[in-house]
């Protein structure tokens, strides 16, 4: 990789995100308790250690019987069988089931040797008064009701065996993957480390959210969007504040953020063509960085680098831009780093709402998509600059999603079906094939 003067031909967005994932390694692993894991990412497979249930056991609270022992009973003729012992759950049986007998069992304790199913003490003199029925001894049960085998039983492995697979690497770990882990054996687990990401804002115009505002200039806003979008994908921000446009601010801003020993720089502003942008210098010197105009929009300069071995994307200044191009570039950039194998942004189908006009980049316009009983539809608001012109940040608030319009269409009429983008969904894809899997050649065919 070398430095590269700024294109003037804009480069293609899928070209730009390659470049950049392919400078971009996931983080190393570490081994912690499951306790400390939710939302983390897996850095192996998680294999099972025991078959789930580990045992045969009882599905219901009744009695394990011998289903041939009941043959046609009923309420009016029930059969009388003799209770050998009682088993809770936690308890070993000690004793055999055998013609003529019962062992009384709580939901989830082991099956008795011989017995082959369970009915329930609703369908047990247990429950059910006893009409007709005389004689019954003390340590005795009458069943009201027939039963064939393996009813109310749950076969060791029913669910889970020992040895296979049941959380693919990549996955992050929600509470119900969480709790999987628990039960076959993964109470430590190997996870990728958090990315921590240095957040940098350029520019002499900027004053902070407490400061007033002074004639000539603007809250820095970006700083504080792409701290909280880096919080909402998981990683850890690291706020280094402004740098003002000048090398030896930006200079400190860069090594204060290198001691701090992070995993990505973020920055923004300074990497257009404008006469103060220094950004460009500053990081030409420090690393190694190319800088891009990409034929997206909004958003079009770019810089992607790597200083002292810590990769930087440099997103544009413009508020809407800053955060599209880092819905784009970083978000996948960071979900990599986290150990993520799959950084598609989850999208759906829903119906335009209104003609849609492009002019030759890959656009992606804000949009509302809404559930109605003909559907998704997404509403674009138009596509005048008033609504989705690169200086309204107001339209980011009302937008709940993105539709990517492709830069060769230049057209997509009211009633077409758009694939968009869902921005408060997290940016992992749902995974296609069902994450738990029967075996490794399922995992890895
Ligand atoms: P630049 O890339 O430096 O030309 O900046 C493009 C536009 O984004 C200018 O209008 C800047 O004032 C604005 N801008 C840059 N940084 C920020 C920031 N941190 N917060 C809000 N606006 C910004
Ligand atoms: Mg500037």
């Amino acid at each position: 990789m070398t430095n590269s003067a700024p294109t003037t031909t804009p480069i293609a967005v899928e070209e730009a995100l390659n470049y950049i994932l392919d400078h971009i390694k996931p983080l190393p692993v570490e081994v912690l308790p499951i306790t400390q894991c939710l939302n983390r990412i897996l850095a192996q497979e998680a294999v099972s250690d025991c078959d789930v249930p580990p045992f045969v056991n009882a599905a219901m609270d009744g009695y394990a019987v011998i289903a041939a022992d009941l043959g046609e009973c009923s309420a009016t003729n029930p059969v009388k069988l003799k209770v050998i012992e009682n088993i809770p759950a936690g308890v070993a049986p000690q004793k055999e089931v055998v013609l003529g007998t019962a062992a009384r069992i709580m939901t989830g304790a082991p099956m008795p040797l011989g017995a082959n199913a369970i009915v329930r003490f609703e369908e047990t003199s247990e429950a059910q008064p006893l009409s007709g029925l005389s004689g019954l001894a003390d340590d005795e049960v009458a069943i009201l009701h027939p039963i064939s085998v393996n009813e109310n039983v749950r076969p060791a492995g029913e669910d889970v065996q020992k040895g296979q697979i049941v959380l693919p690497k990549g996955k992050r770990l929600r509470p119900q993957d969480i709790g999987l882990l628990a039960a076959t054996g993964g109470g430590h687990i190997a996870v990728h480390k958090i990315p921590r990401v240095a957040i940098l804002a350029t520019g002499d115009e900027l004053v902070g959210v407490e400061e007033p505002l002074t004639p000539g200039k603007i809250r820095n806003s970006n700083e504080y969007t792409q701290a909280a979008l880096v919080q909402s994908y998981g990683a850890e921000p690291v706020m280094l504040g402004v740098a003002r446009d000048n090398i030896k601010d930006l200079t400190n801003k860069i090594r204060t953020g290198l001691k701090h020993k992070v995993d990505l720089f973020l920055t923004s502003a300074g990497v257009s063509v404008g006469d103060y942008d220094i950004v460009k210098t500053v990081l030409a010197t420090e690393g190694v960085m190319r800088f891009w105009q990409v034929a997206i929009k909004p958003g079009k300069p770019l810089a992607f680098g790597v200083i002292e071995g810590v990769p930087l994307v440099g997103l544009p200044g413009n508020p809407v831009a800053a955060m599209i191009a880092f819905e784009v570039f970083a978000r996948p950039a960071i979900l990599k780093l986290a150990g993520y194998r799959n950084w598609e942004k989850p999208t759906l189908k829903a119906t335009l709402q209104e003609d849609v006009y492009n002019s030759g980049r890959e656009h992606y316009m804000r949009a509302f998509v809404s559930q109605t009983a003909a559907g998704y539809q997404v509403t674009t608001r138009g596509s005048g600059v008033q609504v989705q012109g690169s200086g309204i940040v107001s339209s980011r608030v009302w937008a709940n999603a993105l539709v990517v319009v492709p830069n060769e269409i230049r057209r997509l009429p009211a009633g077409t079906e758009v694939d968009v983008w869902l921005l408060d969904w997290r940016g992992e894809q749902i995974p296609f094939v069902n994450p738990f899997v029967k075996s490794k050649e399922d995992v890895e065919g």
